[in-house]
């Protein structure tokens, strides 16, 4: 067997030990369930160091560099991203089991995307605001927080890392990513993206680890924000460890959770629209996305019609190597996340009593031994049922049926979650005044799953709190204000 070399964080300083002396994990392959890659966990003293190192670059990475320097430097990164497509989307598509083709098409054009548009916020939006004030004036400076820090999931691990990354140097902050410690590979070739493209040593770190890593971050007196990415139950627990380390540590923290999103089809719908939708709010990314739209509410009067297309065409599915071109759906990204699923198919079965109309079962044949599942359809579903209350983040669709506008919207509301929701309609006033009733932070009409970096991006009840994206909101979410006023009169 050939030896695997350890992955390590990727610091400023030289890593404290060796891989034989520090905890390391191993990696396994989604698609044949083989061990691949081996990462070495950051130790305490690397965290401490790291961060000591993020605080001196992030001086000099804003006194020494203009808007317009950072700019460049940001401008390029995107550039070198793109140019290294290839190589980032064989490591996502490893990392993560998700299809090369979503990742060719969304994940690497996106996250050049994000960079470049980063690259020019900052010379528009840190110049503040002037305010004459009597015969004196005042001027408002944006500036920025210091030390930040982002934790990332697995989902979406180069997403999530440029996500938090562009904006927070961009505006003159250094950071520290920690990614899942089951997809560390797109931040460290972000790491070495942002070197190349002249960001100084220091200014972004990775450390590689499991939870008492980011748990570290949360922590720490000296990192002024912290942008985490990940589920309810994490979200809640660092909220914990923030309020036990109160004392020294008023940090922002912004929390992108998760959620158990409505999917509204009404009676006037374009119908095969609407199956496409549901398919793309529920399969996509094998089912894992956050924002999936798996409380599927279609009108009573569709509901025969529209199974009868969905599972069709569900049918029809390419299951298989997520690294050829053709395959619509991957293998889940672990053993563990494969068993939860599964145990949600069971319960819908056997303790909700929904009717499984399709799907929900592993598949084998000729797939080695991968976590591959095929999608679960239910239908007869009720809105007291568990698969019907909680994120299964897997590929498994309640269907629910309404008779009308008031009772959907009502319905769909009756969550802890409010991270998104989708509705399809041709009436044009009943979509806005659905999406004006609709708690969520993201509302699609005619559409689902679209989150394009001009957009703020998150959610509200216990899908978390602050955004991501968008252009005010970036700049407020990553900056903090310095009003200076100066006075014109003797006092
Ligand atoms: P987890 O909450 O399990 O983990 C998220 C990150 O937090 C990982 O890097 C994890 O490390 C780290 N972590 C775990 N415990 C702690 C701790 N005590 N302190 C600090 N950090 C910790 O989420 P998943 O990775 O399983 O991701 C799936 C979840 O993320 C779903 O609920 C999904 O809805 C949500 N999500 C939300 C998005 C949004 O934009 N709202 C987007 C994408 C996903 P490690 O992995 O090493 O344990």
């Amino acid at each position: 067997m050939s030896k695997v070399q350890a992955l390590t964080s990727h610091i400023k300083s030289k890593i404290s030990k060796s891989a034989s002396q520090s905890s390391c994990y191993s990696l396994y392959n989604a698609t044949n369930n083989k061990t691949r890659d081996k990462i070495q966990f950051a130790t305490p003293e690397d965290i401490q160091q790291a961060i000591q190192d993020a605080s001196s670059a992030q001086e000099r990475w804003h006194r020494d560099h203009t808007p317009t320097q950072r700019s460049e430097i940001l401008q390029k990164a995107s550039y070198i991203l793109t140019g290294r497509s290839d190589e980032i989307t064989a490591h996502e598509v490893k990392d993560t089991g998700r299809t090369i083709s979503e990742i060719k098409s969304y994940d690497v054009p996106a996250a050049s995307r994000c960079l470049s548009y980063y690259a020019n916020m900052p010379s528009i939006l840190s110049n503040g605001t002037y305010h004459d004030i009597d015969h004196s004036f005042a001027y408002v400076k944006r500036e920025p927080i210091g030390v930040t820090a982002g934790i990332g999931a697995w989902n979406y691990p180069l997403m999530n890392a440029v996500a938090k990354s562009a904006p927070s140097l961009s505006f003159g902050n250094s950071m520290l990513f920690k990614p899942s410690e089951l997809t560390p590979n797109s931040a460290l070739i972000l790491a070495d993206i942002y070197e190349e493209a002249g960001v100084p040593p220091g200014v972004f770190q990775v450390l590689l680890g499991d939870g008492s890593v980011g748990a570290e971050l949360v922590a720490s007196p000296s990192i002024g924000k912290v942008s985490f990415t990940g589920s309810v139950e994490t979200g809640k627990k660092l909220c914990q460890i923030k309020a036990a380390a109160e004392s020294n540590n008023f940090s922002k923290m912004t929390l992108e959770l998760g959620g158990k999103s409505p999917f509204i089809i009404m009676e006037d719908a374009d119908l095969d629209q609407a199956v496409t939708g549901a398919m793309q709010a529920n399969w996509y990314s094998n089912g894992q996305v956050c924002s999936n739209g798996t409380r599927v509410f279609v009108h009573e009067s569709l509901k025969d019609e529209f199974l009868e297309r969905l599972v069709e065409r569900t049918k029809l599915f390419k299951i298989g190597d997520p690294m050829q071109e053709d395959t619509e759906v991957g293998p889940m990204v672990s053993e563990n996340h494969m068993n939860d699923v599964l145990n949600y198919i069971e319960i819908g079965k056997n303790a909700d009593k929904a009717q499984l109309l399709y799907g929900g079962e592993r598949v084998f044949s000729s797939l080695e031994d991968g976590f591959y599942l095929t999608p679960a359809i239910f239908s007869n579903c009720t809105d007291d049922m568990k698969i019907v209350q909680e994120e299964v983040f897997g590929m498994l669709m309640s269907v629910l049926t309404f008779q009308d506008e008031d009772e959907v919207i009502r319905r769909a509301n009756a969550t802890q979650f409010g991270l998104a929701a989708g509705i399809f309609t041709n009436d044009i006033k009943r979509a806005h005044r659905m999406a004006n009733h609709l708690k969520a932070g993201n509302v699609w009409i005619n559409n689902y799953n679209l989150g394009p970096v001009e957009l703020p991006w998150g959610g509200c009840k216990h899908s978390g709190v602050g955004r991501e994206n968008g252009s005010y909101d970036a700049a407020f979410e990553w900056t903090m204000g310095k009003s200076v006023y100066v006075e014109m009169d003797d006092i």
